[in-house]
Order: C-alpha cells, then sequence, then structure tokens
C-alpha cells in the first residue's frame, strides 16, 4: 500500500521537461530555472544535445546527473556531425540551423517516451527556449503548454521584434557597403521611445549586410514564433527594463521577469541541487583561493564567454593592455578561445611581467568570482548572463561587445544603467591599460561603482523581498503552470 501510495504522489506531480538550446550561456538560466520550479514541487527532466550531455559528464562527474530525486537528464541529437575535437564550442550558425531542422522528431519521441514511463508523472509543461522554437509545436501536438525562456534581456528582444518594422521603413538591410563606414550605424531608433538611445551599429552585426543571411533568418522567425508560446521568461527585472517591457507587453504573451535567476537560485535551501550544474568546462577552483590574497577592489577580471573568438592579434593586445595597466588580473581563457590554435599561446615575457599580478585559468566559477571583494571590474564580452551576474555583484565592467545581444547589451550598460565603459571593437592595448587604470583608480570608476552598487541593491530587493517583482512572478508564474496542470 505504501508503494501505491508514493507511486500516486509521483503520478500527480507537475512534471516540466526543460529544453535550452545547446550553448553555455542558454543551459545556466535553463538549469536555473529547472532548479527553481524542482523546490516548488516539479517533477524535472532536463533535455540536453547528446554532445552536451558528454561534456557535462566530463566536467562535473558522473554523480552530479541523476543524483537528486525528480530531476532526470535526457538527451537528444543535435543532428550535427560528431565534433573534430571534444571540448570545443560548436559553430553557432551550423547549431541553429540545425536543430531546427533536426530536433523536432526527437523531441516528440522523447515527450511520448517520458508520457509513458512508469514512475514519472506525465508530462505537464514544456519550457523551452525561445530558439528552439520547434518545442512549440512538439507541446502543441502532445497537448501540454508550453512557456518559452528568453536568455536574452528585454530589450535585445523588443529590438528584434522591430526588425520587420525596420525592414518595411527600408532602415534594414543596408543600401551597400558604404553604409558601414558613412556614418549611417550612428543613426538611432528614436522612433521606438522605449529604445530611442538604440543605435543601428547596436543592433546584432548580423544586420551589418546589404542582403539577407541565415542568422538574421533565425532571429527573426525565433523572436515571432514566440508568440505562440502560452508566456515568455525573462532572466531580467522590472525596474531595469520597466520602458520596454511596458512595450513589449502589449504585442507578447503574458510576461515574467524572474532575474537575477541566479540571485534566486542562491537563496534556495535546498543543498543537494548545489551538485547540478551546467558548466561545460571544467570550474578551476583555485582562482577564489587566488583572490583571497588580493586586496579589496584590486582585480580586473578578464572573460569573453563561452562562444567568442578572438583573433590572436587581439590576445596580444588584451595580454599587453593588462600587463601596462599594471593591475592584478583573473583572466579566463578557454582553450579554444582563439582563432586558429587550439592553444593559447602568449608572449613568454607577457608571462614574465605578469607572473606575480596575474592568473589565467581555463573556466572559473564565475558567480562567485564576481561576488569575490576583491574584483574591482570586470572586463566582459556583454553576454546577457555576464552581466547580470555582474550587476547582482555590483561590479562596474568595462565593456567590449563581440555579436549578436552583445552591443545593444553593451549601450545599455554603458548609456542607460551607467555601469560600463565601452573600449572599441578594434582593440589595442593603451585602451584597455586606461579603461583598467580609470575603473579601479579614477573617478569615472568611483562613479560607475557607485551606480553598480545601487543596482545590485536593485537586484537584490527584485529577488529577495517578498514584494520583489521577481520573487512575486515566480509565484505568479509557478500558479500559472499549476493552473494547467
Ligand atoms: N562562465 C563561467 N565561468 C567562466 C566563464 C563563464 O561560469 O569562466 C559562465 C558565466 O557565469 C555565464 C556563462 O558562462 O553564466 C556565459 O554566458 P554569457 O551569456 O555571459 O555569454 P556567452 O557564453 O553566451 O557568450
Amino acid at each position: 500500500n505504501h508503494q501505491k501510495d508514493e507511486k500516486k504522489v509521483i503520478s500527480n506531480k507537475p512534471h516540466a521537461v526543460c529544453l535550452p538550446f545547446p550553448a553555455q550561456g542558454h543551459i545556466n538560466p535553463m538549469i536555473k530555472l529547472a532548479k527553481l520550479l524542482h523546490s516548488k514541487g516539479f517533477h524535472i527532466t532536463f533535455v540536453n544535445t547528446e554532445y552536451n550531455h558528454r561534456r557535462l559528464l566530463k566536467s562535473r562527474g558522473p554523480d552530479s546527473l541523476n543524483g537528486v530525486p525528480g530531476f532526470r537528464f535526457e538527451t537528444i541529437t543535435d543532428g550535427l556531425p560528431p565534433a573534430a575535437a571534444e571540448d570545443t564550442t560548436q559553430d553557432l550558425p551550423s547549431l541553429c540551423d540545425s536543430t531546427t531542422k533536426n530536433c523536432l522528431a526527437p523531441f516528440l519521441a522523447l515527450l511520448r517516451k517520458l508520457n509513458s514511463l512508469d514512475g514519472s508523472p506525465p508530462v505537464s509543461c514544456v519550457v523551452s527556449d525561445t530558439a528552439m522554437w520547434f518545442a512549440i509545436k512538439a507541446a502543441r501536438e502532445v497537448g501540454v503548454p508550453i512557456f518559452c525562456l528568453r536568455t536574452t534581456n528585454a530589450s535585445c528582444f523588443f529590438a528584434y521584434r522591430n526588425f520587420p518594422a525596420l525592414i518595411q521603413k527600408e532602415i534594414l538591410p543596408l543600401k551597400d557597403s558604404t553604409f558601414l563606414t558613412n556614418g549611417y550605424l550612428e543613426s538611432t531608433l528614436d522612433w521606438i521611445p522605449s529604445l530611442k538611445n538604440v543605435r543601428l551599429r547596436d543592433l546584432p552585426t548580423y544586420t551589418r549586410t546589404n542582403d539577407s543571411n541565415e542568422m538574421l533568418d533565425f532571429i527573426m522567425t525565433q523572436v515571432l514564433e514566440a508568440s505562440k508560446a502560452d508566456a515568455l521568461i525573462f532572466n531580467t527585472f522590472d525596474e531595469l527594463e520597466r520602458d520596454v517591457l511596458a512595450d513589449l507587453s502589449r504585442t507578447c504573451p503574458p510576461i515574467y521577469t524572474i532575474g537575477p535567476l541566479h540571485s534566486i537560485i542562491n537563496q534556495l535551501p535546498q543543498n543537494s541541487l548545489k551538485s547540478i550544474g551546467g558548466s561545460l568546462w571544467k570550474e578551476d577552483l583555485e582562482s577564489l583561493k587566488w583572490l583571497n590574497s588580493r586586496a579589496p577592489n584590486s582585480v580586473v577580471y578578464v572573460n569573453f564567454g563561452s562562444i567568442t573568438v578572438l583573433t590572436p592579434e587581439q590576445l596580444v593586445e588584451f595580454a599587453w593592455g593588462l600587463a601596462d595597466s599594471k593591475k592584478d588580473f583573473l583572466w579566463t581563457l578557454r582553450p579554444d578561445a582563439v582563432k586558429g590554435d587550439c592553444n593559447v599561446n602568449l608572449p613568454f615575457e607577457f608571462y614574465e611581467e605578469t607572473k606575480e599580478r596575474g592568473l589565467i585559468v581555463t573556466w572559473c566559477p564565475q558567480e562567485q568570482v564576481l561576488n569575490h571583494p576583491s574584483i574591482g571590474t570586470f572586463l566582459t564580452h556583454c553576454g546577457w548572463n555576464s552581466m547580470m551576474e555582474s550587476l547582482a555583484s555590483g561590479v562596474p565592467m568595462i565593456c567590449w561587445p563581440f555579436f549578436a545581444d552583445q552591443h545593444i547589451n553593451c549601450r545599455f550598460a554603458c548609456a542607460e544603467w551607467g555601469v560600463g565603459l565601452e573600449i572599441d571593437s578594434n582593440v589595442n592595448r593603451v585602451d584597455v591599460a586606461n579603461a583598467v587604470t580609470e575603473l579601479i583608480d579614477g573617478e569615472k570608476g568611483k562613479q560607475l561603482k557607485s551606480d553598480a552598487l545601487i543596482w545590485k541593491n536593485k537586484a537584490a530587493d527584485a529577488t529577495t523581498t517578498s514584494n520583489g517583482s521577481s520573487y512575486l512572478n515566480i509565484d505568479k508564474l509557478v500558479a500559472e503552470m499549476l493552473s494547467r496542470h
């Protein structure tokens, strides 16, 4: 009888199937959302691609997966041929194309399998990344609601939603390549009040063409398909993007802003969930020990995320800029962070000169690093997760956006939120050294730090107080999910 009762409890549980886009910056927020739902009583199936599943097993060990009751991992193919080398970031356009073309059938088959499994409750909702929009079709097919997580911020999403209008107004595509250099990209979207300070050059680099291209098509389809979801979830908070969110909510399904997600997760009491993580590279914990030996607010943390690939020239300019600043630095450099080079090669003289004050690691526990009192500034590529983590820690940023949403994130950080200083995309060592010195020692640095601390408090208010916007939205989102159960 006891066994029967237990089975009944399990089969009555809500069951969310969580499907991230298969890249680090998408897996991280999805795994946090999954943990959050688990803490609210959901049974979770987290779906990775086979390639990423193998990488997670390697970076975190077999115990990290399937060790928590009610939190299961499953895999589907990404449809790509095997990677030449394991542990390398997969090519993004190929992934976008391949997941769109190849993942619907295996995902649908998985949903059906989960529904027929003994000891697992029937699927009650799908939570997918907006970039995996085929999941909307799959959810409809099996008759469950679908909630889409958007891992960029709302401003970027709203800018993307305006692309058809930009095309209709003949603002895009560019008439010809002279428009790249004739000052045209400096014009702003001032006819969209909540994006009035966004310049054409803040839009993703994919728009800087005079014809259509696959990534642009992918983005436009993705944001339009998102309208078909039952609700949209953003890793941001109301205070940060109030105007854009108001505009967005007029044309979108219900929106739940529940960020910064990592701040929410850090408050969860369940220690058992700590074993579950999404880092595709092994985190170097020595970096935290090293930070302990440094003075408060003295270190520049350098990291360009999981996808950015530097040219050898950019690598050297960043390196000498850091050396010339004479400041302490912690630099995360993936083995595949430099074009055409599987080993990151820096000049011997650079290592000699900086050995007392610089530490280079492959991958670090970034959230903990940013929360460390020794960190004075973050030299970042402006990935949205990195920016949320930096804002929530009160760390001002030196911004070097690379691609996709990073330019618009940089624009908001520098022009609206007052927490960033942009350096030229054509990076040189003098700019790097000057920016680092300014952020650690200068007046501008003090101002940015003080604004960053204000945002830190606002982020904390949104997530920790019982009337915080993200805190309340989580309850509303869960209630909405349960009402459909
Ligand atoms: N990250 C990390 N350790 C590192 C570098 C990055 O844990 O050494 C994490 C970081 O905290 C963030 C994610 O990887 O959550 C990167 O996402 P982001 O959106 O910033 O950039 P992307 O990799 O998508 O370009």
